[in-house]
């Protein structure tokens, strides 16, 4: 038979024992694809609408089609086989409705990607593949507790990212503040306690100013030792978790810890004082208070924090966002300026990223800038040394 003419696709059949109408893939010559036919059958014993398992079942039939076409055998698949035929649907635009062919959505990629994960996920537990897949083409990603964690929080199985569909092509690069002395002008800046601690926390640990509003007192542990706090981490560091959020703000997932210079510490100290000097003892859990203008004493909210950059922005002459914080730091991390350089995955952690994707958007503009450094000077290796 001529391979190239065998094609997978969704088809409906009739069982003959209860007469109820099912989904089956069954190749051009009409037999059935035993796997992903009982994987079908499997989606709609758990649970999953028609509509769902019609869906998969219109993605898969293609992936097995191509995998046949190129010369594959789907059950030796590995994540460069799956990256290839992501890099075909991407390139196979969709017949639209109105107009002629257009580029595929990076929703839709991912859809169809999620398809054949799916599908080699079910054919690893149901011993179809070898169980090697695990980690390779999808991983575990711990879920918090919350709105879509549930009350324990749960873990959920991912595309890795090399299967996900490229949303951030036309993101543009992370704005931070290039100029030094811009940056040494915001570190000067003279503000009050509490904002001179806010803007320093954000410019040393990358925070999302989310997770800064969101932070408690008891979250911050800046003594050498911290053991009578219960932790064992040393050194000065700020946990970053999800608290009871009492002014609208929220960390985002997970737990982690960042360690603070002295530099914070400091400021920390100052605010202190300062809180202490306005509001006496005050019961509020949280780092960030307002001080200085009406409800006193209540958690900061995002809008303060908005007036607040308004105005670091008028005294430094260029325009600050809370989150060109978190992008300085990130760069300055990963280009080691006035630091240690920092690797890709330190850093990931380190910000609090779920996945590399995310953090390589940094690593990225590190890139360009070593191109632009390199110019048009010779590149190692193309003289006459063979050194690398
Ligand atoms: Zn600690």
């Amino acid at each position: 038979m001529a391979s190239s003419a065998l094609a997978f696709m969704l088809s409906r059949a009739v069982l003959p024992s209860t007469g109820d109408a099912v989904l089956i893939i069954e190749s051009s010559e009409g037999d059935i694809h035993e796997e992903s036919t009982r994987w079908l059958r499997f989606l709609a014993a758990a649970g999953k609408s028609p509509n769902t398992v019609r869906a998969y079942g219109l993605r898969l039939a293609p992936y097995l089609s191509w995998s046949v076409a190129s010369g594959r055998d789907w059950r030796q698949v590995r994540l460069t086989d799956l990256v290839e035929w992501k890099t075909a649907v991407v390139a196979t635009p969709c017949s639209g409705a109105k107009g002629g062919p257009r580029p595929r959505k990076a929703g839709t990629v991912d859809a169809w990607m999620t398809a054949v994960v799916e599908f080699y996920k079910w054919a690893e537990a149901a011993a179809v593949v070898e169980p090697a897949l695990s980690g390779l083409i999808y991983e575990s990603r711990y879920i918090a507790a919350g709105v879509y964690g549930g009350e324990q929080g749960r873990v959920r199985q991912v595309k890795v990212p090399e299967l996900q569909a490229r949303r951030n092509e036309e993101t543009p690069a992370p704005e931070w503040i290039e100029s030094a002395q811009a940056r040494a002008a915001l570190l000067d800046l003279e503000l009050a306690a509490r904002d001179r601690f806010l803007v320093d926390l954000l410019f040393f640990t990358g925070l999302r100013i989310g997770e800064a509003l969101a932070l408690f007192r008891q979250d911050l542990h800046f003594l050498g030792e911290n053991s009578g706090l219960g932790c064992r981490i040393r050194g000065p560091h700020i946990h970053v978790r999800s608290n009871e959020v009492l002014n609208g703000a929220r960390a985002k997932t997970g737990h982690r810890w960042v360690p603070v210079p002295d530099r914070v510490v400091f400021s920390y100290e100052d605010y202190l004082l300062e809180r202490r000097d306005i509001l006496g003892i005050d019961a509020n859990p949280h780092v960030f208070v307002n001080l200085y203008r009406s409800s006193r004493g209540a958690s900061m909210s995002y809008a303060g924090v908005v007036d607040l950059f308004h105005r670091i922005s008028k005294s430094v002459s260029t325009r600050v966002r809370p989150h060109m914080l978190r992008h300085t730091r990130a760069t300055m991390w990963l280009r080691g300026i006035d630091t240690p350089r920092l690797d890709l995955d330190t850093v990931r952690v380190l910000l609090g990223h779920a996945s590399l994707e995310a953090t390589s958007i940094y690593a990225h503009s590190r890139a360009e800038d070593l191109r632009a450094a390199v110019g048009n000077a010779s590149l190692p290796g193309t003289g006459d040394e063979n050194g690398r």
